[in-house]
């Protein structure tokens, strides 16, 4: 560990939640602890030490059918309730939130392995944002979606790389518009989902609004295989949603996909240099590169590649790898041993390839721990493996272009269409670029900016769906099935048609 600097964040109200449960931990199902039904549970760890944090338990088909049960039983009270109530509850979430917000983050940080700065600076604060933002939909149901009802009950099932961000996005939206949750987060990260269920109950949300049943992708495969479950939300690898699409195919099960990217972050050569490095910065290694709409794909103008690519070197020989709860770091660890395998994998398939890697000589990781260096591929081949693969983890791969039209065809070269990333100081070359590139999301010299206000999701092998925004609330909404029979009733009675 460091000599100077500040002192590692405090983990003693963490460890404190972890030992009242005595590290063991059941499902949360309406409103109360449940034990799981096999009575199975498995480890989680703190992968930047590899300290086992707590034993989660593992959902089963019954524990599953509980969690259902209990959502379905409170949906139509929480419905009921109306928007108004219903915006009161999201307001005191987003309060809970604020309230135990350190808590929250240190939480986040030992389980996953990201940076304290980034759970307390980035994710919580979005969290409570994302509630904020929806209590203001559920205050508007009556007025701007009286024609449009909850779907029911809603399976929603996260990864591990934003766990409590990804659990707000999923249930605000659902929860407001007055659907009842069954959620499973990743087996990696369960902690921060048990501990806002906790806390959610204790703030007042009515039991069986939201459930937490926790396990692997078996557990996963339950929910999205339960016939009481309405719609399925799921932001995962484009690999298992794939599979997920397939097996609700003909269920009459609602879906919306979050999947993989590949996105590219395009510098034109009259572009802010600096500025760019410094967007490279934030678009891979923000999180260690574990983030679906991660630029992992640098093209850069032929006649700046030279310069862009030695300033960003000297960058990236700065980027200090670190602890979790080390206040000094930029990248913290990979999330598990299996995914710094994946990616230790992917990288030696492109060293295969004839790509050229390069990691700075500066950069140290910890002796201990699960951690992977900030890595920068040249030579890259537009059909390779890293060209085409996500690796979702600190690596980014380089190609360049020299028109224009070049730079499109290039980023658009992906079986993926999730968020791309635009640098030029000439406005006009940006907007022209933008609507071309084939993705969900494109940012004008900038990268990574979320808000809760504004739809977010993907084309092709990205998903569909939106969360966010307007359109993320029409996810959770269908139109009322009787209205349109009750107005040609009307129409024939005034028309004096007889009677049949
Ligand atoms: P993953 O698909 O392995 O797992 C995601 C979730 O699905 C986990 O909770 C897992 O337990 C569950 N699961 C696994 N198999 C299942 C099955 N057969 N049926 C039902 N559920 C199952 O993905 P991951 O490795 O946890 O996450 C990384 C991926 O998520 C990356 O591809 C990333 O791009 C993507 N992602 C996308 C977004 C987005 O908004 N588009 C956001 C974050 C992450």
């Amino acid at each position: 560990s460091m000599e100077y600097g500040p002192a590692p964040e405090d983990d003693q109200p963490a460890r404190a939640w972890l030992a009242e449960h005595g590290a063991s931990f059941g499902h949360f199902i309406g409103g109360a602890w449940c034990a799981p039904s096999s009575g199975e549970r498995f480890e989680t760890r703190a992968p930047a030490s590899g300290d086992v944090l707590a034993h989660v338990a593992q959902g089963d088909a019954a524990d599953v059918a509980a969690a259902v049960a209990a959502a379905r039983a409170a949906q139509p009270g929480w419905f009921a309730l109306g928007g108004a109530a219903r915006a009161r509850h999201l307001y005191a979430l987003a309060r809970m939130v604020q309230r135990h917000s350190r808590l929250f983050a240190v939480l986040e940080a030992l389980d996953n392995g990201k940076p304290i700065r980034e759970t307390r600076d980035i994710d919580i604060p979005l969290v409570a944002r994302h509630f904020l933002h929806h209590a203001g939909w559920a205050q508007l149901q009556e007025s701007e979606f009286a024609d449009w009802s909850p779907l029911g009950v809603i399976g929603q099932i996260v990864p591990w790389n934003f766990p409590l961000l990804m659990l707000a996005w999923k249930i605000a939206p659902a929860i407001a518009l007055g659907n009842c949750v069954v959620l499973k987060p990743a087996e990696y990260t369960p902690l921060t989902a048990l501990l806002f269920a906790e806390l959610a109950h204790r703030a007042g949300l009515p039991d069986g609004v939201l459930n937490v049943v926790t396990g692997d992708g078996r557990t996963g495969a339950a929910l999205v295989d339960h016939p009481g479950v309405d719609k399925i939300a799921f932001t995962g690898s484009t690999e298992v949603g794939r599979h997920i699409r397939k097996v609700t195919a003909g269920s009459g099960k609602s879906l919306t996909l979050e999947l993989g990217g590949k996105s590219p972050f395009i510098v034109f050569d009259d572009a802010d240099l600096d500025g760019a490095v410094e967007g490279v910065v934030d678009a891979i290694w923000f999180n260690q590169g574990q983030v679906c709409c991660a630029g992992s794909r640098l093209l850069v103008q032929e006649g700046i590649e030279a310069r862009f690519i030695a300033k960003l070197k000297q960058r990236m020989a700065t980027l200090r790898v670190g602890a979790s709860l080390d206040k000094g770091i930029d990248i913290g660890a990979i999330v598990d041993p299996v995914q710094l395998a994946r990616i230790e994998a992917l990288v030696e398939a492109g060293r295969n390839e004839g790509c050229s890697i390069w990691q700075a000589r500066e950069v140290a990781l910890p002796n201990a721990g699960c951690f992977y260096p900030p890595t920068l591929i040249t030579d890259v081949a537009p059909a390779s493996t890293l060209a085409q693969e996500e690796i979702f983890g600190p690596v980014l791969v380089t190609m360049s272009f020299r028109t224009p039209d070049e730079a499109v065809a290039l980023a658009n070269n992906s079986r993926y269409g999730l968020a791309a990333s635009v640098w030029s100081e000439t406005i006009g070359r940006a907007l022209d670029i933008a609507p071309q590139l084939a993705c969900g999301v494109v940012w004008v010299n900038a990268t990574n900016l979320f808000d809760a206000g504004v739809g977010f999701g993907g084309y092709r092998e990205s998903g569909y769906g939106r969360e966010g925004g307007r359109e993320g609330v029409y996810e959770y909404l269908k139109p009322h099935g009787w209205t349109m029979p009750l107005r040609a009733a009307r129409v024939v009675r005034e028309g004096g048609a007889p009677a049949s």
